[in-house]
């Protein structure tokens, strides 16, 4: 670079011969002598501008004049061969310099002055052709690096001069080209197109295309595409339809197809496609297409194509025309409104329920009525100058700009009175514990509360609860149905049909009894005859062979469930190898299963618990938090609105996570085009689909056909969502959410079972109803799967399954009613193929880990029982019911205080609050896997946990939304409402749970104990990471770029800390994500409210994802339980270094507890020093909806827009971001992972 720059400062100092002469040129304008020697002078600087790179580049060097010098001869001369000269002289300097050079030919107002030339040049009769050649030729390269050369053109005449020049000169193919190379750039404007148009330039471009033919390929490309430039003009592809010339470019495409056997043609091919693909926009278009057979012809020459590699671009053309013309089909429901229904007890008076309950009962809301709105803006299409684009700087309007609405803000909340109310739920505020005995060290023993209602059915596979006997997969199943409502109010214990034979003498069964029938019987009749069996084999063999290689050593290691839960009535002889060897201390719940399973079905000997004994002593301390027999009692408490009687087996076994590392999947190529030509096949190939319903949540009574190799469905769970399926081949099927209660959309969450598969036989399943424009189903996620077979193989886990995934907008219409009004939309589908590993094997699909309500029930009932009450104060009250009347349950830990003198009874009130929630949008079953990591670390014994319980009063809400979470919501509670966006006024009726929950904050900033630290746990769908969103007015600010008041606010920056030290300690947690924005869109959060209204500084929203981590020690790996959990606990880690950070004089816990002393101090340095330097250079992230890149094959084909999309990048070429991380971890085990 510096050799070259001096070698042209020593050029120009030494007068080169190239501005020698251009001064002479100058001169010779300046005088107007003769054309002879400025006709030298030219001819002189053309050969220097053929033969010598440097020259060109003196000319178009910054400063340079010469350009300037060219152009004003060009004006002012009258001798042609002077302006050949020039204009060849401007053909050379762009051939050779590429864009760079037209746009410096722009800069030099050359369009304007060769538009002139070529009305002057056009008025000679006939035009001289070398010159039309050579001005048409440098217009054409400099065209499309002018922004206003559309209107330029326009203006100046020049569109019909080109226009009727191709016209006269139809076989001069050397005027001819130039010509059209021009008429592309003129028709990228609109409205040049349609004038264009009007003069018959569409029939012009036919007599140039053509069948195949070895000439004059050149011409043919250009031809090409001017005309598919010109027909994205709404007004010519009309006329394009009515001439028939669909069919035109569909023969000539065969017929290209055909010839062209070594593929040297790809461009007019692709060319032809181009031209079907903007016809296609407009409706009539798209019934040519259908009309012409053109979709079997795109399918069969695609087809044809696939195998070779370079022809690509036809085929993912092809498949982007034939998406855009597929007919647009019904989603085969009555209406897309929930199939359950649950009246409320207010309506509200505006929103999307409100617009639903005033929709008539007879309107059809699966379809729009019609979508001729098609080609309305036919006629206004004149008036779009579309050339002009407005500024293209980023702008979000979702930023709040009002530094007013970011300010703290006093809303005149509730008042102390009213208030009150919750004074009940902060017993610890005046507790002086005279009554406690502090010392003793006696546990509580557990003492079961819970209270039974309901008939309950361990799950079935979808069979309804009737059905045959002999099968014994029907499960725990309990006849009665909930006691109706005259009943005694108090619930009693139902008797369970449980094995009707050998329950039946029993008629009263106490509640103990009860329990203890479930713990022998249960388990055993709630499988099949081949799980039995599979079981027994299990049990009657000694185990270590089953075990997968490897497992053992890890699997200890992480083991955290005792088995001194266990408690078999009569353990079994083989106990110590299905308890110990084969489970390894984890799986308590199917010890305990395969021990009673065994024991029903061949009672043999019972003796010897000692085994028992032992397994549990190998186990470290800490709670098992599952507990089958307790769920199955929670669940009969849980009252969802389907009234659910069947238990999943997921949920009733549990779930530990998997010994395996589960990568982040990566995509094959093409996927997605094979999806698309296999959902084409059913419209070419009809009879092949057989298009049946199997299983239907809208009529309950439907018949399934009992044939043999039918999948068969399940969904009537707590938790469950899947509305319909229809198998549409052999081994395929298109699945059908259910819609949130109340509302007519959220698609997103499923949960579902299935039965009767064919072991090794590949499976397609479609979710051909979900809404969002993109998922992390493209970028490597994967559903999961829980197989009962491999429970009861001592694999109790959901795994991460399926291949040739793909998310992709199929050709099922959304009705505008549940589009936001807009019409024309699409729903997208979720493809995914899974292959069974087991016969007759029950198992179940989720979007996610599922955690149900009564699971969160459970754990807190374990966790309460299994607690050291000297150690820890815990209580757990009831916050309020939700809308079905379920309990809204509010946990509460810290330390007891250590005596009930003085001093430890004010150090105990004086702790800081700490509110945590989460699982306000049921799908984000995550948030749930975290706030358990929490809950048990907080509970924990370490030493940590017990400094963090003596540092801080925890209040949590661990689930918000209880009534979503069981009945298989994704977003909203029954209200049919986001409950996330009603923080600003809650209402009591509607919103119970986020009106109390705000009530407790309001009381605590009432009685002066604002919460150091809130914070809302979430899971993110479409992004990677963990991650925090806070509220900071300076960034905010900052991002509107509106320098204005930001600087006269004083802002601390504590609220970035605890994000700065997660991102330190927690290996999946990742600040570069973190944004500390507020956006209006999310003014009623939880996390904004708290903030603003409440006045919390740290008030966070977590964000976990439901796919996996991009950066850290799990790069590369999908998240599992273990991630989130851990992310639970380190987030309260985080939580005791930040306190050393806001209050370093209450630092007196001795160092040796805490694992992170060591950098301590200057950690604390480095998030204040970083912080204060990111506000002069990148303050924050402004984390947009989706953060993931563009990959080749995700094109939208939507009729709705022109969007030119299929751009052919290198197929999943940068599909992951480097990973931006601020700085270097300090975590150890980062550099061990990574560093070979
Ligand atoms: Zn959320």
């Amino acid at each position: 670079m510096s050799k070259l720059k001096v070698i042209s400062e020593k050029s120009l100092t030494n007068n080169s011969r190239i501005v020698g002469l251009l001064a002479q040129l100058e001169k010779i304008n300046n005088e107007s002598t003769d054309s002879d020697t400025a006709r030298y002078v030219t001819s002189k600087i053309l050969h220097l501008a053929q033969s010598q790179e440097k020259t060109r580049r003196e000319m178009t060097a910054k400063g340079s004049t010469g350009i300037e010098v060219l152009l004003s001869t060009l004006e002012n001369t009258k001798d042609l061969q002077t302006m050949l000269n020039i204009l060849n002289i401007l053909v050379e300097l762009i051939s050779a310099g590429g864009g760079r050079r037209a746009s410096f030919l722009v800069a030099k107002g050359s369009s304007q002055i060769l538009l002139q030339l070529l009305t002057n040049a056009s008025k000679e009769s006939p035009p001289h052709e070398e010159l039309m050649v050579q001005i048409h030729s440098v217009l054409a390269k400099i065209g499309p690096k002018d922004k206003k050369f559309g209107v330029k053109a326009r203006i100046n005449g020049a569109l019909n001069i080109t226009l009727s020049l191709v016209k006269q000169n139809l076989q001069n193919h050397r005027l001819v080209l130039p010509c059209l190379q021009l008429l592309r750039v003129y028709s990228a404007n609109s409205v040049n197109s349609v004038s264009l148009g009007k003069n018959g330039v569409v029939e012009l471009m036919f007599k140039i295309i053509g069948p195949f033919s070895k000439k004059n390929s050149g011409l043919m490309k250009v031809a090409l595409d001017t005309l598919a430039a010109l027909l994205k003009s709404k007004t010519n592809a009309r006329r394009a339809v009515d001439r028939g010339y669909v069919q035109v470019l569909l023969t000539i495409y065969v017929d290209w197809h055909r010839h062209d056997n070594r593929h040297r043609n790809m461009l007019i091919r692709k060319g032809i496609l181009q031209s079907l693909k903007s016809v296609t926009n407009i409706k009539l278009g798209r019934k040519a297409f259908i009309d012409a057979n053109g979709m079997k012809i795109l399918y069969n020459t695609s087809q044809e194509c696939l195998a070779v590699r370079t022809l690509d671009p036809l085929v993912n053309t092809s498949s982007l025309i034939m998406r855009k013309c597929f007919p647009k089909n019904r989603l085969p429901l009555p209406t897309i409104k929930s199939s359950f229904h649950f009246p409320l007890p207010v309506i509200p008076v505006t929103g999307p329920v409100a617009q639903l309950y005033n929709l008539p009962p007879e309107v059809d809301d699966v379809v729009d009525e019609s979508d001729d709105n098609d080609d309305i803006d036919l006629e206004a299409e004149n008036e779009i100058e579309n050339e002009d684009d407005p500024d293209q700087n980023f702008k979000n309007d979702d930023i709040e700009t009002d530094i007013n609405k970011l300010k703290p803000q006093q809303v005149p909340g509730r008042t102390i009175e009213e208030l009150k109310m919750y004074e009940h739920l902060f017993p610890e505020l005046v507790d002086d514990f005279q009554d406690y005995d502090l010392i003793s060290k006696e546990p509580k023993p557990f003492v079961f509360e819970g209270k039974v209602c309901g008939p309950i059915i361990v799950p079935t596979a979808g069979e309804d609860a009737s059905g045959s006997s002999g099968n014994l997969r029907k499960g725990i199943v309990m006849k009665e149905k909930v006691s109706p409502k005259g009943d005694e109010g108090d619930k009693k214990p139902v008797s369970m049909d449980v094995a009707k034979e050998s329950v039946k003498a029993n008629d009263g069964p106490s509640q103990q009894q009860l329990v203890d029938q479930n713990r022998t019987v249960s388990s055993a009749h709630g499988l099949n005859g081949d799980l039995v069996k599979a079981l027994d084999r299990i049990t009657l063999q000694s185990a270590p062979s089953q075990t997968a290689p490897g497992v053992s050593a890890e699997t200890k290691k992480e083991c955290t469930l005792p088995l001194s839960v266990l408690s078999c009535a009569r353990a079994c002889p083989n106990m110590a190898a299905c308890g110990s060897v084969l489970f390894e201390g984890r799986a308590v719940q199917l010890g305990k299963l395969c021990c009673t399973g065994v024991e029903t079905e061949d009672d043999e000997d019972t003796e010897s618990n000692s085994s028992v004994e032992q397994a549990s002593v190998e186990v470290p301390d800490g709670p098992t938090l599952h507990d089958p027999d307790l769920y199955i009692e929670i669940v009969k408490n849980t009252k969802s609105v389907p009234e659910y009687s069947e238990v999943a087996y997921p949920d009733y076994f549990g779930h530990i996570p998997p010994p395996f590392k589960e990568p982040i999947l990566e995509r094959p190529y093409g996927v997605q085009r094979t999806k698309i030509a296999q959902d084409i096949e059913r419209l070419i190939h009809q009879s092949d689909i057989i298009d049946r319903v199997v299983y239907d949540l809208d009529s309950p009574n439907y018949i399934i056909p009992e044939e043999g190799d039918i999948l068969k469905f399940n969904s009537k769970f707590e938790s469950g969502n899947l509305r319909k399926v229809i198998q549409i081949r052999k081994n395929e099927y298109d699945l059908i959410l259910n819609s949130d209660i109340n509302s007519n959309h959220y698609h997103q969450w499923f949960y579902f079972e299935v039965s009767g598969m064919r072991p090794g036989a590949a499976y397609r399943f479609n979710i051909i109803n979900c809404e969002k424009s993109n998922s992390q189903f493209n970028y490597g996620m994967q559903p999961l799967m829980y197989s009962v077979q491999e429970a009861l193989n001592a694999r109790p886990w959901w795994i991460r399954v399926g291949t040739d995934i793909c998310y992709y907008k199929n050709h099922f219409s959304r009705s505008s009613v549940a589009a936001g009004g807009q019409k024309g939309k699409s729903y997208y589908t979720i493809t995914f193929t899974v292959s069974f590993p087991h016969k007759d094997d029950v198992c179940y699909f989720a979007y996610h880990y599922p955690y149900t309500y009564s699971t969160l029930q459970m754990h807190l009932q374990k966790l309460e029982s299994a607690h050291n009450p000297q150690q820890i104060y815990f209580r757990k009250d009831v916050l309020c019911e939700t809308l079905s009347g379920n309990s809204c349950p509010l946990v509460t830990i810290t330390a007891m205080p250590e005596s009930n003198y003085y001093e430890h009874i004010c150090q105990f009130r004086n702790r800081p609050y700490v509110f945590l929630s989460a699982r306000v949008h049921p799908g984000e079953t995550n948030a749930s896997w975290v706030m358990k990591g929490t809950l048990e670390y907080l509970m924990s014994n370490s030493p940590t946990a017990q400094s963090l319980r003596e540092s801080y009063i925890f209040k949590i809400v661990p689930m918000l939304n209880p009534d979503g979470v069981i009945n298989g919501n994704h977003r909203c509670s029954l209200s049919g409402e986001d409950l996330n966006r009603q923080w600003q006024s809650p209402n009591p009726d509607l919103h119970p749970t986020i009106y109390h929950a705000k009530g407790l904050l309001q009381y605590l900033a009432a009685v002066k104990r604002l919460p150091l630290v809130y914070c809302d746990y979430h899971g993110h769908s479409r992004k990677k990471n963990v991650f925090m969103y806070g509220c900071s007015i300076k960034e905010t600010v900052w991002h509107t770029n509106e320098n204005a008041t930001s600087c006269d606010v004083v802002e601390d920056i504590g609220y970035r800390t605890l994000p700065k030290i997660l991102s330190h300690i927690a290996p999946a947690f990742c600040m570069s994500s973190c944004s500390f924005v507020v956006e209006k869109s999310k003014e009623s959060t939880a996390r904004v409210v708290v903030w603003r209204e409440i006045g919390v500084q740290r008030s966070y929203t977590m964000e976990s994802t439901l796919c996996g981590c991009d950066q850290g020690k799990y790069k590369g790996l999908q998240i599992g339980t273990r991630e989130l959990e851990e992310m639970g606990a380190k987030f309260c880690v985080g939580l005791l270094r930040l306190k050393r950070l806001t209050s370093p004089l209450e630092y007196n816990l001795p160092s040796s507890l805490l694992d992170f002393e060591s950098d301590l101090i200057e950690s604390s340095c480095k998030v204040t020093s970083s912080v204060c330097l990111c506000f002069g250079c990148s303050p924050t992230t402004y984390v947009l909806d989706e953060d993931e890149p563009r990959f080749l094959e995700e094109v939208d084909y939507s009729a709705e827009s022109n969007d030119d999309l299929d751009i052919e990048l290198a197929e999943n070429a940068g599909d992951y971001e480097p990973a931006t991380q601020e700085e270097a971890l300090s975590d150890s085990e980062l550099s061990r992972t990574y560093l070979p």
